[in-house]
Protein backbone atom coordinates (compact mmCIF):
# COMPACT_ATOMS: atom_id res chain seq x y z
CA UNK A 1 0.00 0.00 0.00
CA UNK A 2 1.38 3.36 -0.66
CA UNK A 3 0.99 7.29 -0.01
CA UNK A 4 -1.22 8.50 3.10
CA UNK A 5 -4.52 7.08 2.15
CA UNK A 6 -6.21 4.16 4.12
CA UNK A 7 -9.68 2.28 5.22
CA UNK A 8 -8.28 3.22 9.44
CA UNK A 9 -5.59 5.29 10.47
CA UNK A 10 -4.88 4.12 14.45
CA UNK A 11 -2.86 7.15 15.90
CA UNK A 12 -0.58 5.38 18.63
CA UNK A 13 1.45 1.84 18.45
CA UNK A 14 0.86 0.48 22.28
CA UNK A 15 -0.32 -2.33 22.82
CA UNK A 16 -4.05 -1.49 21.82
CA UNK A 17 -2.81 0.16 18.61
CA UNK A 18 -1.09 -2.33 17.71
CA UNK A 19 -3.97 -4.86 18.57
CA UNK A 20 -6.21 -2.56 16.81
CA UNK A 21 -4.24 -2.36 13.98
CA UNK A 22 -3.56 -6.11 13.56
CA UNK A 23 -7.21 -7.43 13.88
CA UNK A 24 -8.47 -4.68 11.26
CA UNK A 25 -5.85 -5.58 8.81
CA UNK A 26 -6.92 -9.14 9.44
CA UNK A 27 -10.49 -8.16 8.67
CA UNK A 28 -8.77 -7.33 5.44
CA UNK A 29 -9.19 -3.25 6.64
CA UNK A 30 -5.72 -1.27 4.95
CA UNK A 31 -4.33 0.19 8.44
CA UNK A 32 -1.68 2.95 8.61
CA UNK A 33 -0.18 3.06 12.24
CA UNK A 34 1.18 6.27 13.17
CA UNK A 35 3.57 6.52 16.33
CA UNK A 36 5.27 9.94 17.67
CA UNK A 37 8.30 7.55 18.57
CA UNK A 38 9.10 3.97 18.37
CA UNK A 39 5.85 1.83 18.34
CA UNK A 40 5.42 -0.42 22.23
CA UNK A 41 7.92 1.74 23.99
CA UNK A 42 5.61 3.74 26.53
CA UNK A 43 3.17 2.15 29.05
CA UNK A 44 2.46 -0.96 26.99
CA UNK A 45 6.62 -1.62 27.44
CA UNK A 46 7.16 -0.12 31.31
CA UNK A 47 3.90 -2.68 32.01
CA UNK A 48 4.28 -6.01 34.09
CA UNK A 49 2.14 -8.10 31.95
CA UNK A 50 0.03 -9.07 34.60
CA UNK A 51 -3.24 -10.17 32.71
CA UNK A 52 -5.40 -9.81 35.78
CA UNK A 53 -8.48 -11.45 36.81
CA UNK A 54 -11.53 -9.42 36.72
CA UNK A 55 -13.16 -8.22 40.39
CA UNK A 56 -16.19 -10.88 40.57
CA UNK A 57 -18.46 -8.14 42.15
CA UNK A 58 -18.08 -5.77 38.93
CA UNK A 59 -21.34 -7.67 37.04
CA UNK A 60 -21.75 -5.12 34.48
CA UNK A 61 -20.82 -4.91 31.51
CA UNK A 62 -16.83 -3.90 31.78
CA UNK A 63 -16.50 -7.32 33.87
CA UNK A 64 -17.96 -9.07 30.99
CA UNK A 65 -15.02 -7.47 28.44
CA UNK A 66 -12.61 -8.06 31.38
CA UNK A 67 -13.57 -11.76 31.62
CA UNK A 68 -13.96 -12.44 27.60
CA UNK A 69 -10.42 -11.09 27.12
CA UNK A 70 -8.64 -12.93 30.08
CA UNK A 71 -10.27 -15.99 28.37
CA UNK A 72 -9.37 -15.02 24.99
CA UNK A 73 -5.66 -14.29 25.74
CA UNK A 74 -3.99 -17.89 25.10
CA UNK A 75 -5.31 -18.23 21.70
CA UNK A 76 -4.57 -14.53 21.08
CA UNK A 77 -0.78 -14.73 22.27
CA UNK A 78 -0.98 -18.50 20.01
CA UNK A 79 -2.17 -16.92 17.29
CA UNK A 80 0.58 -13.86 17.13
CA UNK A 81 3.15 -16.40 17.67
CA UNK A 82 1.97 -18.70 14.78
CA UNK A 83 2.12 -15.03 12.87
CA UNK A 84 5.31 -13.61 13.53
CA UNK A 85 7.35 -15.97 15.16
CA UNK A 86 7.98 -14.37 18.05
CA UNK A 87 7.26 -16.38 21.50
CA UNK A 88 4.81 -13.87 24.11
CA UNK A 89 5.99 -16.01 27.08
CA UNK A 90 2.55 -16.38 28.13
CA UNK A 91 1.66 -18.46 30.90
CA UNK A 92 -1.04 -19.25 33.24
CA UNK A 93 0.67 -18.87 36.66
CA UNK A 94 -2.17 -18.05 38.81
CA UNK A 95 -2.05 -15.21 41.29
CA UNK A 96 -1.49 -15.63 45.17
CA UNK A 97 -2.80 -12.05 47.12
CA UNK A 98 -1.42 -12.27 50.32
CA UNK A 99 -3.87 -10.87 53.17
CA UNK A 100 -3.07 -9.25 55.87
CA UNK A 101 -6.09 -7.38 57.51
CA UNK A 102 -9.29 -9.09 58.49
CA UNK A 103 -11.03 -6.76 55.69
CA UNK A 104 -8.95 -8.27 53.24
CA UNK A 105 -9.91 -12.00 54.47
CA UNK A 106 -13.75 -10.99 54.42
CA UNK A 107 -13.28 -9.29 50.64
CA UNK A 108 -11.28 -12.62 49.42
CA UNK A 109 -13.57 -14.91 51.10
CA UNK A 110 -16.75 -12.51 49.33
CA UNK A 111 -14.84 -13.27 45.89
CA UNK A 112 -15.00 -16.93 46.53
CA UNK A 113 -18.43 -17.11 47.07
CA UNK A 114 -19.37 -14.82 43.74
CA UNK A 115 -17.31 -17.32 41.70
CA UNK A 116 -17.82 -20.16 43.52
CA UNK A 117 -20.08 -20.88 39.94
CA UNK A 118 -16.96 -20.77 37.75
CA UNK A 119 -14.35 -23.21 37.43
CA UNK A 120 -11.28 -23.68 35.37
CA UNK A 121 -11.16 -26.14 32.41
CA UNK A 122 -9.73 -28.94 34.43
CA UNK A 123 -12.74 -28.29 36.68
CA UNK A 124 -10.33 -26.62 39.73
CA UNK A 125 -12.39 -23.68 41.48
CA UNK A 126 -11.24 -20.49 39.67
CA UNK A 127 -10.33 -18.82 43.30
CA UNK A 128 -9.95 -20.42 46.52
CA UNK A 129 -8.54 -19.50 49.92
CA UNK A 130 -5.20 -21.30 51.45
CA UNK A 131 -4.65 -21.33 54.74
CA UNK A 132 -1.37 -20.04 56.75
CA UNK A 133 0.01 -23.54 57.20
CA UNK A 134 -1.01 -25.12 53.43
CA UNK A 135 0.88 -21.85 51.16
CA UNK A 136 4.27 -23.65 51.36
CA UNK A 137 3.10 -25.88 49.14
CA UNK A 138 1.99 -23.69 46.91
CA UNK A 139 5.33 -20.63 46.94
CA UNK A 140 7.85 -21.86 49.65
CA UNK A 141 9.44 -18.65 49.17
CA UNK A 142 6.90 -15.78 50.58
CA UNK A 143 6.74 -14.67 53.58
CA UNK A 144 3.75 -16.57 56.29
CA UNK A 145 3.22 -13.98 58.54
CA UNK A 146 -0.24 -13.25 56.90
CA UNK A 147 -4.05 -13.88 58.36
CA UNK A 148 -4.96 -16.14 54.68
CA UNK A 149 -3.71 -16.50 50.88
CA UNK A 150 -6.51 -16.10 48.30
CA UNK A 151 -5.27 -18.23 45.56
CA UNK A 152 -6.86 -16.60 41.65
CA UNK A 153 -6.01 -19.31 39.27
CA UNK A 154 -7.13 -17.26 35.94
CA UNK A 155 -4.42 -14.52 36.27
CA UNK A 156 -1.85 -15.17 33.70
CA UNK A 157 1.45 -13.18 32.70
CA UNK A 158 3.14 -12.46 29.23
CA UNK A 159 6.22 -10.74 28.60
CA UNK A 160 5.02 -7.24 27.54
CA UNK A 161 8.36 -6.24 25.76
CA UNK A 162 7.45 -9.63 23.39
CA UNK A 163 4.01 -9.28 22.85
CA UNK A 164 4.19 -5.74 21.55
CA UNK A 165 7.00 -7.24 19.52
CA UNK A 166 5.01 -9.90 18.11
CA UNK A 167 1.86 -7.38 17.43
CA UNK A 168 3.89 -5.10 15.66
CA UNK A 169 5.07 -7.97 13.71
CA UNK A 170 1.93 -10.04 13.15
CA UNK A 171 0.00 -6.81 11.71
CA UNK A 172 3.23 -5.53 9.49
CA UNK A 173 3.40 -9.19 7.86
CA UNK A 174 0.00 -8.76 7.03
CA UNK A 175 -0.01 -5.46 5.18
CA UNK A 176 -0.29 -2.77 7.94
CA UNK A 177 1.61 0.16 7.01
CA UNK A 178 3.63 1.04 10.62
CA UNK A 179 5.07 4.70 10.53
CA UNK A 180 6.98 5.51 13.13
CA UNK A 181 8.56 8.88 13.95
CA UNK A 182 5.28 10.92 13.09
CA UNK A 183 3.57 12.76 15.05
CA UNK A 184 0.02 13.37 14.90
CA UNK A 185 -1.02 16.78 15.29
CA UNK A 186 -4.56 16.99 14.97
CA UNK A 187 -8.00 15.31 13.84
CA UNK A 188 -9.02 16.78 10.12
CA UNK A 189 -13.19 17.15 10.18
CA UNK A 190 -14.86 17.87 7.23
CA UNK A 191 -18.56 18.85 7.84
CA UNK A 192 -19.26 17.16 10.71
CA UNK A 193 -17.16 13.91 9.98
CA UNK A 194 -13.40 13.42 11.14
CA UNK A 195 -11.71 12.26 7.89
CA UNK A 196 -8.19 11.79 8.58
CA UNK A 197 -5.13 13.47 10.36
CA UNK A 198 -2.19 15.57 10.02
CA UNK A 199 1.15 15.10 11.59
CA UNK A 200 4.27 14.65 11.10
CA UNK A 201 8.22 14.59 12.55
CA UNK A 202 7.90 15.62 16.29
CA UNK A 203 10.97 17.65 15.70
CA UNK A 204 10.06 20.10 13.23
CA UNK A 205 9.28 19.44 9.58
CA UNK A 206 6.98 19.26 6.85
CA UNK A 207 2.94 18.06 8.25
CA UNK A 208 1.98 15.29 6.42
CA UNK A 209 -2.17 14.58 5.41
CA UNK A 210 -3.61 11.00 6.17
CA UNK A 211 -6.82 10.60 4.80
CA UNK A 212 -9.22 7.31 6.21
CA UNK A 213 -12.73 6.43 6.43
CA UNK A 214 -11.88 5.81 10.30
CA UNK A 215 -9.47 7.01 12.77
CA UNK A 216 -8.93 5.22 16.07
CA UNK A 217 -7.35 7.37 18.83
CA UNK A 218 -4.90 5.17 20.86
CA UNK A 219 -2.46 7.24 22.01
CA UNK A 220 -2.46 6.15 25.59
CA UNK A 221 -2.05 8.70 28.60
CA UNK A 222 -1.35 11.93 25.33
CA UNK A 223 -5.20 11.44 23.99
CA UNK A 224 -6.48 14.73 25.28
CA UNK A 225 -3.49 16.51 24.08
CA UNK A 226 -4.49 15.92 20.20
CA UNK A 227 -6.02 19.18 18.62
CA UNK A 228 -9.21 19.38 16.70
CA UNK A 229 -11.71 21.28 17.47
CA UNK A 230 -13.55 20.12 20.33
CA UNK A 231 -12.38 16.42 20.32
CA UNK A 232 -10.18 16.69 23.01
CA UNK A 233 -12.89 17.94 25.39
CA UNK A 234 -14.04 14.81 25.50
CA UNK A 235 -11.29 12.66 27.20
CA UNK A 236 -10.03 13.11 30.53
CA UNK A 237 -7.16 11.30 30.12
CA UNK A 238 -3.86 11.83 32.24
CA UNK A 239 -0.65 10.32 33.10
CA UNK A 240 -0.52 8.19 35.93
CA UNK A 241 3.12 7.37 36.93
CA UNK A 242 3.87 3.61 37.81
CA UNK A 243 7.87 2.70 38.73
CA UNK A 244 8.95 -0.77 38.84
CA UNK A 245 11.91 -2.31 39.76
CA UNK A 246 13.86 -5.68 37.89
CA UNK A 247 15.72 -8.30 40.17
CA UNK A 248 18.11 -10.72 38.27
CA UNK A 249 16.89 -13.91 41.40
CA UNK A 250 18.77 -16.68 38.71
CA UNK A 251 16.03 -19.10 39.43
CA UNK A 252 12.21 -18.28 40.36
CA UNK A 253 11.59 -17.31 43.56
CA UNK A 254 8.06 -17.06 43.41
CA UNK A 255 5.52 -19.07 40.60
CA UNK A 256 2.46 -16.83 41.15
CA UNK A 257 1.78 -13.42 40.41
CA UNK A 258 2.17 -12.14 44.24
CA UNK A 259 0.04 -9.64 45.61
CA UNK A 260 0.86 -7.75 48.94
CA UNK A 261 -1.32 -4.93 49.30
CA UNK A 262 -0.55 -2.70 46.70
CA UNK A 263 2.69 -4.23 45.05
CA UNK A 264 2.77 -7.42 43.03
CA UNK A 265 5.43 -9.41 42.05
CA UNK A 266 5.99 -11.10 39.09
CA UNK A 267 8.27 -13.45 37.79
CA UNK A 268 9.84 -14.22 34.46
CA UNK A 269 10.64 -17.89 33.23
CA UNK A 270 14.06 -16.71 32.68
CA UNK A 271 14.23 -15.79 36.53
CA UNK A 272 13.36 -12.02 36.48
CA UNK A 273 11.73 -10.48 38.88
CA UNK A 274 9.49 -7.68 38.56
CA UNK A 275 8.16 -5.54 41.53
CA UNK A 276 5.87 -2.97 40.81
CA UNK A 277 3.99 -0.58 40.49
CA UNK A 278 3.87 3.29 42.32
CA UNK A 279 0.54 4.59 41.30
CA UNK A 280 1.37 8.57 41.19
CA UNK A 281 -1.40 10.69 39.72
CA UNK A 282 0.21 14.03 40.17
CA UNK A 283 3.67 12.87 38.34
CA UNK A 284 2.86 14.85 35.26
CA UNK A 285 4.60 13.05 31.96
CA UNK A 286 7.45 13.21 33.75
CA UNK A 287 9.12 9.26 33.44
CA UNK A 288 11.86 8.55 35.77
CA UNK A 289 12.42 7.11 39.26
CA UNK A 290 12.63 8.42 42.55
CA UNK A 291 14.19 7.25 45.86
CA UNK A 292 11.16 7.46 47.42
CA UNK A 293 9.21 5.00 45.14
CA UNK A 294 12.75 2.80 45.06
CA UNK A 295 12.30 2.71 48.54
CA UNK A 296 9.35 1.63 48.99
CA UNK A 297 9.12 -1.37 46.37
CA UNK A 298 12.30 -2.50 47.63
CA UNK A 299 11.32 -2.41 51.14
CA UNK A 300 7.61 -3.70 50.48
CA UNK A 301 8.88 -6.59 47.85
CA UNK A 302 11.22 -7.96 51.16
CA UNK A 303 8.44 -8.08 53.02
CA UNK A 304 6.95 -10.16 50.93
CA UNK A 305 9.11 -12.65 50.17
CA UNK A 306 12.46 -12.17 52.33
CA UNK A 307 14.73 -14.02 50.36
CA UNK A 308 14.86 -10.69 47.52
CA UNK A 309 16.98 -8.91 49.99
CA UNK A 310 20.12 -11.05 48.57
CA UNK A 311 19.28 -10.72 44.56
CA UNK A 312 20.50 -8.19 41.84
CA UNK A 313 18.48 -5.01 41.19
CA UNK A 314 19.09 -5.49 37.72
CA UNK A 315 17.19 -2.20 36.49
CA UNK A 316 14.46 0.11 36.92
CA UNK A 317 11.97 2.46 35.18
CA UNK A 318 8.64 4.55 35.51
CA UNK A 319 5.83 4.73 32.46
CA UNK A 320 2.67 6.93 32.20
CA UNK A 321 -0.65 5.09 32.17
CA UNK A 322 -3.31 6.55 30.50
CA UNK A 323 -5.52 7.28 33.84
CA UNK A 324 -9.42 8.52 33.60
CA UNK A 325 -11.46 10.25 36.80
CA UNK A 326 -13.25 6.75 37.52
CA UNK A 327 -10.29 4.50 36.08
CA UNK A 328 -12.29 2.96 33.03
CA UNK A 329 -11.20 3.35 29.21
CA UNK A 330 -12.91 5.60 26.71
CA UNK A 331 -13.83 2.79 23.95
CA UNK A 332 -16.18 3.57 21.57
CA UNK A 333 -17.88 5.86 19.07
CA UNK A 334 -17.08 9.62 19.66
CA UNK A 335 -20.30 12.03 19.85
CA UNK A 336 -20.47 14.21 17.19
CA UNK A 337 -17.24 13.24 15.38
CA UNK A 338 -18.64 10.36 13.05
CA UNK A 339 -15.54 8.11 12.02
CA UNK A 340 -13.96 8.75 14.51
CA UNK A 341 -13.50 6.12 17.28
CA UNK A 342 -12.12 6.02 20.78
CA UNK A 343 -9.56 2.97 22.38
CA UNK A 344 -7.83 4.73 25.21
CA UNK A 345 -7.60 5.48 29.05
CA UNK A 346 -6.98 1.92 30.11
CA UNK A 347 -5.13 3.09 33.30
CA UNK A 348 -4.19 -0.12 35.29
CA UNK A 349 -5.48 -3.03 32.62
CA UNK A 350 -4.06 -2.10 28.85
CA UNK A 351 -2.80 -5.35 28.54
CA UNK A 352 -5.16 -7.16 29.76
CA UNK A 353 -7.79 -5.47 27.95
CA UNK A 354 -6.17 -5.42 24.28
CA UNK A 355 -7.60 -8.28 23.11
CA UNK A 356 -11.21 -6.94 23.86
CA UNK A 357 -10.67 -3.92 22.80
CA UNK A 358 -9.43 -4.53 19.64
CA UNK A 359 -12.24 -7.22 18.54
CA UNK A 360 -15.25 -3.99 19.90
CA UNK A 361 -13.14 -1.78 17.65
CA UNK A 362 -13.36 -3.89 14.56
CA UNK A 363 -17.18 -4.53 15.43
CA UNK A 364 -18.07 -0.36 15.76
CA UNK A 365 -16.34 -0.03 12.49
CA UNK A 366 -17.22 -3.07 10.21
CA UNK A 367 -20.75 -2.57 11.44
CA UNK A 368 -21.28 0.77 13.60
CA UNK A 369 -22.36 -0.60 16.47
CA UNK A 370 -21.42 -3.73 18.94
CA UNK A 371 -24.34 -5.15 21.29
CA UNK A 372 -21.70 -4.63 23.94
CA UNK A 373 -22.97 -1.80 26.56
CA UNK A 374 -20.08 0.53 26.29
CA UNK A 375 -22.10 3.26 28.39
CA UNK A 376 -20.00 3.35 30.81
CA UNK A 377 -17.27 3.66 28.73
CA UNK A 378 -18.13 6.27 26.67
CA UNK A 379 -16.30 9.56 25.14
CA UNK A 380 -17.63 12.50 26.65
CA UNK A 381 -19.36 10.67 29.60
CA UNK A 382 -19.18 12.80 33.13
CA UNK A 383 -17.78 11.92 36.24
CA UNK A 384 -20.24 13.42 38.80
CA UNK A 385 -20.02 10.95 41.12
CA UNK A 386 -18.81 7.55 40.35
CA UNK A 387 -15.43 8.31 41.53
C1 LIG B 1 4.38 0.45 35.67
C2 LIG B 1 3.18 -0.05 34.93
C3 LIG B 1 2.73 -1.34 35.17
C4 LIG B 1 1.62 -1.83 34.45
N1 LIG B 1 1.26 -3.14 34.60
C5 LIG B 1 0.23 -3.64 33.89
C6 LIG B 1 -0.11 -5.00 33.98
O1 LIG B 1 0.56 -5.78 34.66
N2 LIG B 1 -1.20 -5.45 33.30
C7 LIG B 1 -1.96 -4.62 32.53
O2 LIG B 1 -2.95 -5.07 31.95
N3 LIG B 1 -1.63 -3.31 32.39
C8 LIG B 1 -0.57 -2.80 33.05
N4 LIG B 1 -0.23 -1.49 32.96
C9 LIG B 1 -1.11 -0.61 32.18
C10 LIG B 1 -0.84 -0.75 30.72
O3 LIG B 1 0.55 -0.74 30.49
C11 LIG B 1 -1.54 0.37 29.95
O4 LIG B 1 -2.91 0.43 30.29
C12 LIG B 1 -1.41 0.14 28.44
O5 LIG B 1 -0.07 -0.03 28.10
C13 LIG B 1 -2.00 1.28 27.64
O6 LIG B 1 -1.73 1.01 26.29
P1 LIG B 1 -1.85 2.14 25.20
O7 LIG B 1 -1.54 1.51 23.91
O8 LIG B 1 -3.16 2.82 25.37
O9 LIG B 1 -0.76 3.23 25.64
P2 LIG B 1 0.81 3.34 25.34
O10 LIG B 1 1.50 2.06 25.45
O11 LIG B 1 1.32 4.47 26.16
O12 LIG B 1 0.83 3.71 23.80
C14 LIG B 1 0.40 4.96 23.31
C15 LIG B 1 1.28 5.29 22.14
O13 LIG B 1 0.78 6.44 21.48
C16 LIG B 1 1.88 7.20 21.06
N5 LIG B 1 1.43 8.58 20.85
C17 LIG B 1 1.03 9.45 21.81
N6 LIG B 1 0.66 10.61 21.24
C18 LIG B 1 0.82 10.47 19.91
C19 LIG B 1 0.60 11.30 18.79
N7 LIG B 1 0.13 12.56 18.93
N8 LIG B 1 0.90 10.83 17.55
C20 LIG B 1 1.38 9.57 17.37
N9 LIG B 1 1.60 8.73 18.41
C21 LIG B 1 1.31 9.17 19.66
C22 LIG B 1 2.92 7.05 22.16
O14 LIG B 1 4.23 7.35 21.72
C23 LIG B 1 2.72 5.60 22.56
O15 LIG B 1 3.61 4.73 21.88
C24 LIG B 1 0.91 -0.98 33.58
C25 LIG B 1 1.38 0.31 33.33
C26 LIG B 1 2.53 0.76 33.99
C27 LIG B 1 3.04 2.14 33.67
Amino acid sequence: MGGNNADVIVVGGGVVGLAVAFRLQQRGRRVIVLERGRCGREASWAGAGVISAANPHRSDAMYHMHCESIDAYESFCHELTELSGVNTEYERCGSLDMLTTLQAVEMAQSDVRATADQSMPDGQPVMEMIANEDVRGFEPNIARNCLAFALRRKTAQVRNPRLLEALQTAGTNLGADVREGIEVMRFVVEGDRVVGVDGGDPHGGTIQKFRADHVVLCAGAWSAGIGGGTIQDLFSVYPVRGQIILLNCGGRPIRHVINRRDLYMVCRGDGRLLAGATEEHESGFVKRNTPEGIYWLTLSAAAAVPKLTEMAIETMWAGLRPGTPDRRPYIGLVPGFPGLVAATGHFRTGLTLAPVTADIVCELIDTGSTNRDLRRCAPGRSFGHSG
